[in-house]
């Protein structure tokens, strides 16, 4: 990985990338007969992430763009780590992010049949052998990138035995990694993946969707690249990463093919994100170990951690379309990131009032029992989304750090003999404070209104710097709000040299608030709804939440929350 870290907000961008540029080419050349078909081909050993994102977007955006088709294939070669769950997750994750396979969810279990015959075959053509020998002994003997390999003393086995012994490998007669197969091709190759690569393993676990079946299983590599091709797939997008094993897929698609038509392969770097990892194993160890509270943590990068954070979906995409495509490996500033949540909240999230850490004001000239609703407008974005009335009284409760005794020059918030405004209400003015003599705790504020300051009743003239959210005491309804921050203190937790990530996981990346108070119209808010508590930042009801006692998660912060709220 590449120490540099892509901040660049506005970075010119080409307006297509090199790969939809291939994509456009193609059909220009009549490639196909005019056909674009991808797919995206998750392992169903953990949830999705941000980086998957980065590929579904690709595979989806392309075909969509282009009138083609994307399949969803499981990669479920390996039957002992896959779980279903995981494939319910996905499935969910990819419609969540507004893309759809239609009927075509398929799985590379699905061309067990085809893969063995297709060894069968290579078998028969002397280009696949059966070994004998240990895992170790076949590794070591594949060499060096700089020196060529050794041949195994099984190379050249006859075609015949070769035959009995993947059958009978495959009727469960020998143990696992007594014997593997292999493709015959060529040990000094410069590239390591040519070396005789092992095409098949035994494996007597049970897969999850054919059972006992099989006591064989293919290999990645030699599934991936054929998948596709029995798939049809013009454009097989993929990570770096796999540039190096395109030479193995295109030899083993030559020993297949019977007509022009082949996938083209194209890679393109990962995403990775500042503060965080992106490994699923990793991923998996922090949900295991108990660190975070499961793979929907809203510290976590996955897809559905980010939902429950409060990410739209349509942010997520605006991200991946801003950060692009390249044949560069980097990081990208997760900063980035909380923009575009940012933006696209700005114009979607009502705003509401909640106050984290309430302190009690009493407006001692305001009529003891009167209560009167103050119209607010829900979202200054977007008239169409209207206002609402919410309920203003003498006793109200506005956030603790807005007001001091003792303010410096620049403080426009509430201070002894100082005016502030109460957004939507009134302008009033502090008289007296009182103030716990044992332990210094200001515990309330005793201010006077104006009765002629009423916000949207013409000009009373007066003007103050400061407006301050509030919430009526009466009506104020209690919650919880739990405020995130980054999950690591380290810039790249996963990427430092014989340092453990785990050394880096930042010990105060969730704060939870209990007894903040927020507006009665929360009352009905259901989980994932999303909101700006004005001035504090945007906000999203959590899972755990119930009408009697409301959770929120803060999804970002404001960036610019003075001169936002003086505009
Ligand atoms: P593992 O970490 O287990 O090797 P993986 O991250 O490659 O797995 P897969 O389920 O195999 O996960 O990924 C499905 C697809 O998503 C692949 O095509 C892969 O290239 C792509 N993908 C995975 N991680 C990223 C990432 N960080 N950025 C872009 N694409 C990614
Ligand atoms: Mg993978």
């Amino acid at each position: 990985m590449s120490d540099e870290i892509n901040r660049g907000k506005e970075e010119p961008k080409p307006s297509v990338s090199f790969i939809e540029q291939f994509i456009i080419d193609d059909l220009k050349e009549g490639k196909n007969n005019g056909r674009i078909h991808t797919r995206f081909p998750p392992e169903p050993n953990g949830y999705l992430h941000i980086g998957h994102a980065k590929a579904i977007c690709l595979d989806f955006g392309m075909a969509q763009k282009y009138g083609g088709k994307c399949n969803l294939r499981f990669d479920d070669t390996n039957p002992v780590k896959e779980e279903v769950e995981y494939i319910d997750s996905i499935k969910e994750d990819i419609r969540w992010l507004g893309f759809d396979w239609e009927e075509r969810e398929f799985y590379a279990s699905d061309y067990f049949g085809k893969l063995f015959d297709f060894a069968i075959d290579l078998i028969k053509k002397g280009l696949a052998y059966v070994d004998d020998q240990p895992a170790e002994v076949i590794s070591a003997q594949k060499g060096t990138p700089s020196q060529p390999g050794t041949e195994s003393p099984f190379r050249n086995r006859p075609v015949a035995e070769n035959l009995d012994l993947f059958y009978r490998m495959n009727e469960g007669e020998f143990d696992e990694g007594s014997r593997v197969l292999r493709a015959k091709i060529d040990m000094k190759s410069p590239n390591m993946h040519m070396r005789d690569p092992i095409i098949y393993r035994i494996l007597k676990s049970p897969h999850h969707r054919t059972g006992d079946k099989w006591n064989v299983y293919p290999m990645y590599d030699f599934a991936h690249g054929q998948c596709d091709y029995f798939e049809g797939i013009t454009h097989s997008l993929c990570t770096l990463e796999f540039e190096v094993h395109r030479p193995l897929y295109d030899w083993l698609i030559d020993q297949l093919k019977t007509s022009d038509y082949r996938p083209r392969q194209i890679e393109f770097n990962r995403l990775n994100l500042t503060y965080t990892m992106m490994s699923k194993r990793k991923l998996l160890e922090l949900v295991q170990e108990g660190r975070v509270s499961g793979w929907d943590d809203p510290r976590m990068p996955t897809l559905c951690g980010l939902r429950r954070r409060g990410y739209t979906p349509e942010s997520v995409r605006k991200f991946i379309d801003l950060i692009g495509y390249t044949k560069f490996e980097a990081i990208n500033d997760v900063s980035l990131l909380e923009h575009a949540v940012r933006d696209d909240l700005n114009l979607k999230a009502p705003r509401v009032f909640g106050v984290l850490d309430p302190l009690k004001v009493i407006i001692t000239n305001y009529p003891e029992d009167k209560i009167e609703d103050v119209e607010v407008i829900n979202n200054p974005e977007d008239e169409s989304m209207d206002s609402r009335k919410i309920p203003f009284g003498r006793e109200i409760f506005i956030e603790r750090d807005d007001f001091m005794e003792e303010p410096p020059s620049k403080f426009f918030r509430l201070a002894p003999g100082k005016e502030v405004r109460l957004k939507g209400a009134y302008i009033i003015k502090c008289e007296s404070f009182r103030k716990n003599k044992d332990t210094g705790i200001i515990e309330e504020v005793h201010c006077t209104y104006d009765p002629g300051t009423k916000s949207g009743e013409g000009s009373s003239g007066k003007k103050v710097k400061g407006t301050l959210h509030w919430v009526a005491v009466r009506y104020a309804l209690d919650a919880e709000v739990r405020l995130y921050d980054r999950l690591f203190d380290h810039e790249d937790p996963a990427g430092q040299k014989d340092e453990d990530y785990r050394k880096f996981l930042n010990p105060d990346s969730l704060k939870i608030l209990k007894g903040c108070k927020v507006e009665p119209s929360l009352q009905s808010a259901k989980p994932l709804d999303k909101f700006q508590f004005q001035r504090l930042g945007y906000f999203c009801v959590d899972y755990d939440s119930t009408p009697g006692s409301l959770v929120f998660n803060r999804t970002v912060s404001l960036k610019d929350t003075w001169a936002k709220m003086n505009k």
